[in-house]
């Protein structure tokens, strides 16, 4: 097939065999994947994710048959019962949101999400929404330490359009995945970042939803002028998750760099003597304030980590 009678597109949703693919021009098209790329899953999943850039057929104007899936980066997906099952592909950030107040400031679930995006090894960018509701110098030295680890921290407000130029600017061109609990503000950010959305607001939590496939099916907002958001129940809330205790230091960059030098080989680095971790927060080569940090990952109860 020459390349050139197909058209390209990225892949919204992937239902068993079917694909949601939108072009550039913000034609959809419903497409059935080619037999062979079934069988050719690519790098041991799915052959065809949302995220996904692919080349299509088009055989009519509203379906087509997918023959060439692209190379992919950034990947998020979940493990269950040891299988890995991508949520989304080409993903350039993981858009971490909290909220100062109403609910208020979490920062384990930050640090939650912040252990996925190491793990699936995309760039997170944590905003802090609804600065309008708080007095913002208590949030001071929380913001000043995610960013003297090195992680992008905004403070937002959907209501009075603060850091709202700028979100939307760091989202241009880019392929954007949203996190964060219910009620933060996800829809009402993403609703002014990008006029006449209209995104539903104050959407009550999914329960209807259980048992419906909702952790794999993945909706994309196309941003003005470039770039996509990607907005899936499943990696809103990484209900699903599957960072074991021990993995969770090393997820860390400011601890990680310790865990090799400790001598007990699965040691938790809670209550061992001479655990090369403890040691390094005892004379502050790491931050006392990121221990705790680390001890709160390992208590979360939203976690269902595996000891
Ligand atoms: P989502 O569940 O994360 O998508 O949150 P929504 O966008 O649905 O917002 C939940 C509630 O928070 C709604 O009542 C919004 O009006 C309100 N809200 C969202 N952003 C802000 C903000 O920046 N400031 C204030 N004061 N309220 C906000
Ligand atoms: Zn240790």
């Amino acid at each position: 097939i020459a390349e050139a009678e197909l058209m390209t597109g990225r892949v919204i949703s992937a239902h068993g065999l079917k694909s949601k693919v939108m072009t550039d021009d913000g034609t959809m098209y419903e497409c059935a994947i080619r037999q062979v790329l079934k069988s050719l899953s690519i790098d041991g999943r799915s052959a065809v994710v949302a995220g996904d850039h692919v080349w299509f057929r088009a055989q009519s104007p509203q379906d087509g048959m997918i023959e060439r899936v692209g190379d992919r980066h950034g990947i998020i997906c979940r493990t269950s019962r040891g299988q890995q099952h991508v949520i989304v592909a080409n993903i350039d950030y993981l858009l971490i949101i909290a909220s100062a107040a109403q609910p208020g400031l979490k920062p384990v679930l930050i640090d939650r999400f912040l252990l996925t995006a190491k793990q699936c090894d995309v760039e997170p960018v944590i905003v802090i929404n609804k600065v309008d509701l708080v007095d913002t110098a208590p949030l001071q030295p929380i913001i000043g330490a995610y960013a003297a680890l090195g992680y992008r921290v905004l403070m937002t407000s959907a209501e009075s359009g603060m850091g709202v130029d700028y979100l939307r600017e760091l989202l241009h061109g880019k392929q954007t995945a949203l996190a964060g609990q219910s009620g933060v503000g996800k829809s009402s950010l993403l609703n002014v970042v990008q006029p006449g959305l209209g995104l539903a607001i104050g959407r009550v939590s999914t329960d209807n939803d259980k048992g419906r496939h909702t952790t794999t099916s993945s909706q994309l907002i196309p941003l003005a002028g470039g770039g996509a958001v990607f907005d899936t129940p499943g990696i809103r809330q990484f209900q699903l998750w599957d960072i074991s205790a021990g993995e969770v230091a090393g997820l860390m960059p400011d601890v990680r760099p310790y865990v090799s030098a400790c001598r007990y080989p699965n040691c938790l680095h809670l209550s061992e003597d001479d655990c090369a971790v403890k040691d390094a927060v005892a004379d502050g080569r790491i931050d006392a304030r990121r221990y705790d940090a680390y001890c709160h990952l390992l208590e979360d109860d939203l976690l269902t980590i595996t000891r």
